[in-house]
């Protein structure tokens, strides 16, 4: 269990929480001291210092530290503060050249080594840092499942993907996988639910931001929970643990259904996506008087569609039916516009 802090704040945060974390079994500390935020002109982490308190925090608890590293720079001065755990965020592992720079500069290193998977779905970027990493010699890695960018609304902060992250269980199986339940739920309450079923699913670890006062934090408040939660749903997952089936053989049945409930999530935002744009169509034909149900363009999709149907091997009738019920919806929408 790796806990802590989204960022290093002050010494006192990083002391307090730690001493805290510490009493439920947590063995490895995080503090990101450099932030890569989406947005500029938000904190960007406290950085050297930081790396500072983190040696205080393994001096007072004796729990590993860990924190982000993202250039050869960050790489060369957590290498001299000596933190023992240092890991490639999800925004650079999408770079080949940062992670390359970033191998170079940790050429040899004994220290544990995580990667996040990257913000994109490729599942070959991320074991391509693997092979970047391997071949400087580099050998006590790790990998962590933070969740990927999707664009629209969703209920997560990122998209699970648990097919991908399991692609990557098989093919890389000697590499640890940590599940970081905080950055792929952005909201707290869903936090204890993905580290569960990251659990249930075989993975070797967790990372989950936890501060004591995680409404105030200055970076990721919303998804950080106090170490009291965490202290909490660290006994749930023992117990959870005890009782998982390990040679479970539903595991294959388990991985299909979190792959058709991808499907599905895709099907709704693409069909809301598709509603939302007849419904523009709807309201420019009101502006310049156009009537709406034109025959030929629908025959025209209809026609389309049922190629596509018979190239990808689905039943005519099905997609037939389908479309017809989508076109339907759509001027339903379209004349309650003009009403
Ligand atoms: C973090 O761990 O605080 C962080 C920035 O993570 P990620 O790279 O997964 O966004
Ligand atoms: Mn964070």
């Amino acid at each position: 269990m790796i806990a802590g802090p989204c960022s290093a704040e002050t010494q006192d945060q990083m002391l307090t929480i730690a001493h805290q974390v510490k009493q439920s079994g947590v063995e490895i500390f995080r503090a990101g001291v450099w932030k890569p935020r989406t947005r500029p002109n938000t904190f960007e982490g406290v950085g050297e210092e930081g790396l500072g308190w983190l040696n205080e925090v393994k001096r007072e608890t004796g729990m590993l530290t860990a924190t982000e590293i993202a250039t050869s720079g960050h790489a060369e001065l957590a290498l001299k503060h000596d933190i023992d755990v240092l890991w490639i965020g999800a925004r650079s592992t999408v770079s080949p050249f940062v992670v390359q720079e970033i191998a170079d500069a940790i050429r040899g290193t004994d220290k544990i080594v995580l990667v996040k998977n990257p913000v994109s779905p490729d599942l070959a970027l991320w074991t391509g840092a693997f092979e970047r990493l391997q071949q400087a010699n580099v050998v006590n890695l790790g990998a962590i499942h933070r969740g990927f960018t999707t664009y629209g609304s969703s209920v997560y902060r990122n998209q699970p993907n648990w097919p991908l992250a399991l692609d990557f269980k098989n093919q890389l199986p000697e590499i640890p996988l940590i599940c970081d339940p905080s950055h792929i739920a952005g909201v707290r309450d869903f936090v204890a639910p993905l580290a569960k079923e990251a659990l249930e699913l075989g993975y070797h670890g967790l990372m989950i931001e936890t501060h004591h006062t995680p409404d105030s934090a200055w970076s990721d408040a919303k998804q950080q929970i106090t170490p009291e939660t965490l202290s909490a749903l660290m006994t749930e997952l023992v117990d959870l643990y005890q009782s998982v089936d390990h040679t479970c053989p539903n595991k294959a049945l388990q991985k299909l259904r979190y792959k058709v409930d991808i499907f599905d999530q895709q099907l709704i935002n693409t069909l809301a996506l598709r509603m939302k744009t007849t419904n523009d169509i709807g309201m420019l034909k009101k502006q310049h008087g156009i009537e709406i149900l034109k025959a030929n363009r629908w025959e025209e999709v209809i026609h389309r569609m049922l190629a596509l149907a018979k190239e990808n091997g689905l039943p005519e009738s099905f997609i037939e039916n389908t479309f017809n019920m989508i076109h339907e919806e759509s001027l339903k929408q379209q004349l309650s516009l003009h009403n």
